[in-house]
């Protein structure tokens, strides 16, 4: 039998979807099972949506772009949900703040809903909260969930690994473009987005475009299906916001047509799959009390070089369960 609240979210009552999420957000095991259960009964309602990854430092203008594409999707009568990744985050703290006065009037908007990072956590953690809020959100009705990070750690993989396409906003810096730029990043935006080109900006922002294209060329294309495109726009001003969406829809063409979007969904399934099995495994091992008894003498014995870590790593293994 469907759980009311399972029924509730899948008509697209917004209550039951915040209801929801804070079953998945929630470390009380009650509230985990619950929360599985209402995945298992909305699971064949998921994946109806575009899944948008979006990075960028703060202040380059993430939110002002969320709030014009989502206004420019939601005008089209399509419905948005806004995500965030944030470890950082103790939901008022975070490099991305959870306050809805980001994006005001997004905020309002009955086709928009927005949620806040879960609160500080492992990245682990939190990815795997943000990644059910997804699917909720998809079983709610969202076609278009765009999920925010900044980019600290490991966060912009995490998140390119639970979307179909990561779009990456850049400044228009002061000659130094590429040296702030993470090698990781150009590996794994498949739109880069520069932001800000207007008044003054704009020909150091058609100046960075060019370099940005010039330094994708140094590396392998995320897939065989689509070379990165680099655009630029003002999410001030809404230049460059509709060129933005029609990106996005060719990227999604580009994959579908050569099959390509199914399986990258897959297989950022299974190795979801198995990255949770290793997740709570290892929590399991780490609680054994026998492992707990005697890790802190092996770890002072390699510390201190007395003892093989591969040594240690056989005698933790064997005691525990
Ligand atoms: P976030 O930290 O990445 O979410 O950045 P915000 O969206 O909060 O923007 C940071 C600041 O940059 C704000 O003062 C925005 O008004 C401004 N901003 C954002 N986009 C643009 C743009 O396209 N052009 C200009 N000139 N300013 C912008």
């Amino acid at each position: 039998m469907i759980d009311e609240l399972a029924q509730r979210l899948m008509d697209g009552d917004r209550a039951a979807l915040a209801r929801a999420i804070t079953l998945v957000e929630s470390t009380r095991p009650d509230h985990q099972a619950r929360a599985r259960d209402l995945l298992t009964d909305v699971m064949d309602r998921t994946g109806g949506a575009w899944r948008i990854g979006l990075t960028g430092v703060p202040g380059v203008g993430k939110s002002t772009l969320i709030e014009a594409l989502g206004g420019h999707l939601t005008a089209q009568g399509r419905r948005v949900a806004v995500l965030a990744v944030d470890p950082s985050s103790s939901r008022s703290r975070g490099s991305i703040l959870g306050d809805k006065t980001r994006m005001g009037e997004l905020a309002v908007d009955r086709n928009a809903f927005i949620r806040p990072s879960p609160s500080a956590g492992t990245l682990g953690g939190v990815a795997r909260k943000t990644r059910e809020s997804l699917l909720l959100c998809e079983a709610a009705g969202y076609d278009v969930v765009l999920v925010e990070t900044v980019g600290v750690g490991q966060s912009e993989t995490v998140v390119a690994d639970m979307v179909d396409v990561f779009v990456a906003l850049m400044l228009p810096g002061a000659g130094d473009e590429l040296q702030g730029i993470k090698k990781g990043l150009l590996e794994l935006a498949e739109i880069l987005f520069v932001n800000k080109a207007d008044g003054e900006n704009e020909t150091r922002a058609r100046r960075a475009a060019r370099d940005l294209e010039a330094a994708l060329h140094l590396f392998a294309p995320v897939s065989p299906h689509w070379t990165p495109a680099v655009l630029t726009g003002s999410a001030l001003s809404g230049a460059g916001i509709e060129k933005l969406w029609q990106t996005v829809e060719a990227h999604r063409k580009a994959l579908d047509t050569a099959g390509a979007l199914a399986s990258k969904r897959q297989g950022q399934q299974v190795r979801w799959l198995w990255s949770m099995v290793e997740d709570r495994v290892l929590q399991a091992f780490k609680a054994d009390p026998a492992v707990k008894a005697a890790g802190p003498e092996l770890e002072r014995a390699v510390a201190e070089g007395r003892l093989p870590a591969s040594e240690a790593a056989e005698r933790l293994l064997k005691r525990g369960a």
